[in-house]
């Protein structure tokens, strides 16, 4: 196959937030197709009008959007195998589930909901992996395959609710050659007549999403291993169309698992663990509940993307780092593990935290600025900087850049007491009265003369570092945090340092 041929799409249906694990698969079809020149497809498969969810459709498109994965061909931009919208395509798919009537390869069917709750019934009784719609089954139901023609055109005419149903062959082992797993036998046994088609005029997933990979020819389906049990009666589908020729590679990608590896991640064991599963925050649009996202963490878009590339891929070389640029030079379907990967939420902030230390502290200043404008405050940028380049490394996630330094912005609101019942001695308001008045006297005030100073003040007063440094933290962030109190007190100046030593004292 020639490299410009390549075409993969990524498929959501828009019935919520899109997980990490979709964003996962976008990633690795749109890496897929840079690397070979190819083009890549979003297509939206919106044909279950039951599931839509309003925004969720905005919501992929903004959180791929932030990821920088982009589009060839998608519902904005458009393409030459539009609409890209599955709902848009309605017209499309009937044409085809009529054909496949027409060979025999799927029938009518018009039993209803009581009829098939029986059926189901009565055959958990005897064996429940039988209990659904298949070759041991159909010949039980009504159906264009125990109906006779004419019944069958009445029933239609009549406008008599019916679904079209695919009809899976008795005996047959089906095989599916997949690019990460190999070749997949399913006997068809295990499969049932899936619905393709219904009355009201849409086709359901199987069928729309077969139709649209071969109108949109696309080479390569590359999606979660969720999938794969579909995968079979996907084969069986190409075949029946006539399509199996130019039927589109497979690959099944590994699923994501807990952090403890015992399952599926899901969005509840962000919840416990605390961290998000959603790319951006999402709003659930019927109960206002909102699960936290990536992006509102405070993670980096790059480093995003890095984590999501080793879930399931590695370069096979201990470099952990890689732009999206090297992923696409190094990446290959070869290279993605079978086994599901699972979620390590320390290491996705060791990879935010590596990202931010490439930041030049003038870049740091600028995530950190918008914080700052936001509360009302002003500072000089250069102010800023000094700031970011002081705390660069305690910073993990982009609000650390704030937690980290908001006492150099705007002075302590309280103090802890529990600190100051550890660290307040009777003594200490002396000493420190002593240090404002000395430090008062000091002219040209930076880290170095304040450091020198406290020496000589110290020896003078018989006194250790501690005794005098860490009440004055205290006074001036409120807290026992924070970098060294001299670098604290060199940036805020002489000033502020000294006033808020005056409150603190009088406030504490
Ligand atoms: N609409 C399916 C989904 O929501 C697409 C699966 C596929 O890629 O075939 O994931």
């Amino acid at each position: 196959m020639k490299d410009s041929m390549i075409r993969v799409r990524f498929a959501p249906s828009p019935t919520g937030p899109l997980h990490i694990g979709g964003v996962r698969t976008a990633l690795y079809n749109y890496l897929f197709a840079r690397k070979y020149g190819g083009k890549f497809i979003l297509r939206i498969e919106d044909t279950d009008q039951n599931r839509q969810v309003a925004t969720a459709e905005e919501y992929i498109m903004e959180s791929l959007d932030w990821c920088g994965i982009l589009f060839d061909e998608d519902p904005r931009k458009g393409g030459p195998y539009g609409p890209y919208r599955q709902s848009e395509r309605k017209e499309i798919y009937g044409h085809y589930a009529l054909q496949l009537v027409r060979n025999k390869f799927a029938y009518y069917a018009f039993d209803t909901e009581e009829e098939l709750e029986q059926m189901r019934q009565r055959l958990k009784i005897s064996d429940p992996a039988f209990a659904q719609y298949g070759p041991a089954t159909r010949l039980e139901m009504k159906n264009s395959l125990t109906l006779t023609e004419n019944e069958v055109q009445q029933r239609l005419k009549d406008g008599e609710p019916f679904v079209i149903r695919i009809k899976i062959p008795e005996n047959e082992e089906i095989i599916v050659n997949d690019l990460i797993r190999g070749e997949v036998v399913v006997h068809s046994h295990n499969l049932d007549d899936k619905v393709l088609f219904k009355s009201d005029g849409w086709p359901t997933y199987h069928l729309a999403n077969i139709v649209d990979d071969h109108l949109m020819k696309i080479t390569h389906v590359i999606r979660g291993e969720e999938w794969l049990p579909s995968a079979p009666l996907h084969v069986l589908l190409y075949r029946y169309m006539g399509w199996e020729a130019e039927m589109p590679e497979f690959a099944h990608l590994p699923l994501l698992l807990k952090p403890d590896g015992n399952g599926k991640l899901s969005k509840r064991d962000g919840d416990r663990l605390g961290f998000p599963v959603f790319p951006l925050q999402w709003t659930g649009p019927d109960t206002q509940e909102v699960s936290s996202g990536y992006r509102e963490t405070g993670y980096l878009p790059e480093a995003f993307i890095n984590i999501l590339a080793f879930l399931g891929w590695n370069p096979g070389t201990e470099q952990e780092l890689f732009s999206l640029n090297e992923l696409i030079d190094q990446f290959s379907l070869e290279r993605i593990g079978k086994h599901g990967s699972k979620f390590d939420p320390d290491k996705a902030k060791w990879f935010n935290h590596q990202y931010l230390k490439l930041k030049t502290d003038e870049e740091l200043a600028g995530l950190l600025s918008p914080t700052i404008e936001n509360r009302g405050l002003k500072f000089n940028f250069n102010y800023i900087v000094t700031v970011c380049a002081l705390i660069r490394d305690r910073v993990y996630l982009i609000p650390d850049l704030w937690n980290n330094s908001w006492f150099f912005f705007i002075p302590p609101s309280a103090y802890s007491q529990q600190v100051k019942q550890k660290i307040w001695k009777p003594e200490t308001p002396g000493l420190v009265k002593a240090f404002l008045e000395e430090a008062g006297k000091l002219v040209e005030w930076n880290k170095d003369n304040l450091h020198a100073m406290l020496e000589v003040f110290l020896s003078g007063h018989n006194a250790k570092m501690g005794q005098l440094m860490n009440p004055l933290r205290l006074l001036v962030v409120g807290d026992n945090q924070g970098p060294g109190m001299t670098d604290i007190a060199g940036i805020l100046g002489k000033e502020e340092t000294l006033r808020r030593i005056r409150v603190g004292l009088e406030r504490i």
